[in-house]
């Protein structure tokens, strides 16, 4: 059987892309649809079409088609997935937008999967081949992320993205916000693989630079301490995303550095600790932030440190506050989003059973959007606030203010703020919502 996996894009790109929009490098490859590849039997043929990087051809010859969607790119998963159908080819849809609203991606497909592929993908690939595919396929515990088989990287196209090399270590966040859909599709329990097995699996790659996808690396200081032990030596550099709830720990720093941690992804989301308690981030402490990005810096450890702007405690002033705090904590790459309430999380049942949800457009939850009605502002001025902070931060300028006195990291920062650049400023200044 010929099995094709694809991964959409959201569908406002892909219609600036027909309009003439230039296709860039895509930052990461989908890791997640090359490890079902891997689940994928072998008598069985895989091919892989990521749109971020690639067009998806609705002729390609195949006998079943696999798409995984987060929800921005549902809409575009769901054309796909008709192009697919009406050609009469079985078509399954999985990932976190599936999960949260299966009964939905069944008007536009044959069969969904929710939860992780694993335990479930095999059976349905079998299913599919003797003809009696089902609607809804469920794992009915979470994976062994010890028996979770190596992704398929040798059906990737490596030159399209600016980091091909990632790799996966654990699932699961111990920690609940809100607002964020990991907990609810993996789990509160950590689950890892064995620490040499990802050491080994990371000096196996081909590249120098590598990006660990797990949602907190450092979830569990004493797994993140083994594991870094065994990098030193590597020769590789890393990067990764980490909460700051360890991140007061300079031992465990340290040893990141030490075995070749460059920059961490740290959601600070917020400067009002009143609206990290209400979205159940507590753990971030304000007070502490600048000490933590110091710590971090004093190591060689770049920091890039999202915030979300539409909490409820939080007033017009909320984007001059953040882009002089990014100033002044010397914020190696700031992210700024729009606080979104995707389906299947806490914030969503919240926001819902207040009536505040006012668009339903999945496309428009991709943090560059405002979907909910928030309190003590419009959504025009919310959106607007986005954009220009973003422009603040991401002027030439502001980029040199921000790295100013950086030394070691100055060219690998200054290259990661000018390709943000390059994506952020010319949707910043679009007009219009
Ligand atoms: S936002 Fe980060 S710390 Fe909070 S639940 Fe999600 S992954 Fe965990």
């Amino acid at each position: 059987m010929r099995v094709l996996l694809v991964s959409p894009d959201r569908k406002d790109v892909v219609e600036a892309r027909s309009r003439g929009s230039p296709r860039l490098k895509a930052p990461f490859p989908p890791l997640s649809l090359l490890q079902v590849a891997a689940l994928t039997p072998p008598e069985h043929q895989v091919t892989l079409v990521d749109e971020a990087v690639e067009d998806v051809d609705f002729g390609f010859p195949c006998d079943l088609a696999g798409i995984t969607a987060f929800t921005s790119s549902a809409p575009r998963a769901y054309d796909i997935a008709s192009g697919f159908c009406k050609r009469g080819i079985p078509v399954v849809i999985g990932g976190m937008h599936a999960s949260a609203c299966p009964e939905e991606a069944l008007q536009h497909c044959d069969a969904v999967v929710v939860g992780e592929a694993e335990g479930v993908w095999e059976r349905l690939v079998e299913d599919a081949w003797e003809g009696r595919l089902q609607r809804v396929y469920s794992s009915e515990d979470y994976a062994d992320m010890r028996a979770v088989p190596a992704p398929r990287r040798d059906l990737l196209r490596r030159e399209r993205y600016v980091l091909a090399d990632t790799v996966q270590a654990t699932r699961g966040c111990s920690h609940d916000c809100s607002f964020c859909s990991v907990a609810a599709f993996f789990g509160r329990r950590i689950r890892s693989r064995a620490p040499a097995a990802v050491a080994a699996e990371v000096r196996s790659l081909p590249g120098r630079l590598v990006a660990f996808v797990d949602d907190n690396i450092t979830t569990v200081p004493s797994y993140a301490r083994d594991l870094f032990e065994r990098l030193i030596g590597a020769g590789k550099k890393w990067v990764g995303q980490a909460s700051t709830a360890v991140l007061g720990n300079s031992e465990l720093i340290g040893l990141a550095a030490r075995s070749g941690c460059r920059a961490l992804f740290v959601g600070l989301e917020s400067l009002s600790d009143t609206a990290l308690k209400r979205v159940n981030k507590g753990f971030n402490v304000v007070g502490t932030f600048k000490d933590t990005i110091k710590r971090l810096h004093d190591v060689g450890i770049g920091v890039i440190g999202s915030f979300m702007f539409g909490f409820d405690f939080e007033d017009e002033a909320v984007f001059e506050r953040t882009t002089r705090f990014a100033d002044e904590a010397h914020i190696d790459v700031p992210q700024y989003s729009i606080l979104t309430p995707l389906p299947g999380t806490r914030l969503h049942a919240e926001m819902e059973a207040e009536g505040r949800i006012i668009d339903r457009d999945w496309s428009h939850y991709d943090g560059g959007h405002v979907v909910f009605a928030p309190r003590g502002t419009t959504p025009e001025k919310l959106e607007n606030g986005l954009k220009a902070a973003l422009k603040y931060s991401y002027s030439r300028v502001d980029i040199l203010r921000r790295l100013f006195g950086v030394s070691a990291r100055l060219p690998s920062m200054l290259a990661v703020n000018l390709a943000f650049r390059r994506r952020a400023i010319p949707w910043a200044t679009r007009s219009g919502r």
